[in-house]
């Protein structure tokens, strides 16, 4: 407890609040303001979350709690819920939105494109005919016309409504 790393640069940065350097995966279930964190909806070893750099509108992922980005090792339990919440995801996009298409999948490693890439999750993208003829299939760059919390409010009630099976 000397008085030098009180004032030591890298202390002083660290105090300004830089990004965090936990994981935004695990912060945000931990967090506790599901509408601020845009999760809409937890089940026991996965949640669902709204993209915030969405591709299209209503773009999700399942997520783990367990952060890992190892899907080899991913238990028979985590790797069911993950599909069977895909499942869910698709039937509530489906019923408030109405896609032609999905595309679901994983971007895994920095290579494969995964912004988040210490932690893995499951994107559902709805599509619709002609929204995109050139952009990479999950990449993450587009701006959407329906505000976030809006699209929130639409899908959270139909999550409440929906059970997994
Ligand atoms: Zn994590």
């Amino acid at each position: 407890m000397s008085v030098t790393h009180l004032w030591a640069p890298w202390r002083l940065e660290f105090i300004k609040g830089n990004p965090p350097q936990g994981c935004v995966f695990c912060t945000l279930p931990a967090a506790n303001d599901d509408r601020e964190s845009l999760i809409v909806h937890r089940g026991k070893t996965c949640f669902v979350i709204l993209n915030k750099f969405p591709y299209n509108n209503g773009h999700l992922m399942v997520v783990p709690f367990e952060h890992t980005n190892v899907f080899q090792n991913l238990t028979p339990e985590v790797l069911t819920e993950i599909q069977t919440l895909s499942q869910l995801c698709l039937r509530v996009l489906s019923e408030r939105y109405q896609p032609q298409g999905f595309n679901l999948g994983m971007n895994l490693g920095e290579a494969a494109g995964a912004g988040i890439k210490g932690h893995l999750h499951q994107h559902i993208v709805p599509r619709w005919t002609g929204d995109t003829n050139f952009m990479p299939v999950l990449a993450e760059t587009r701006c959407l016309p329906q505000h976030l919390l809006a699209c929130y409010d639409d899908l959270v009630p139909l999550f409440q409504k929906a059970t997994p099976q």
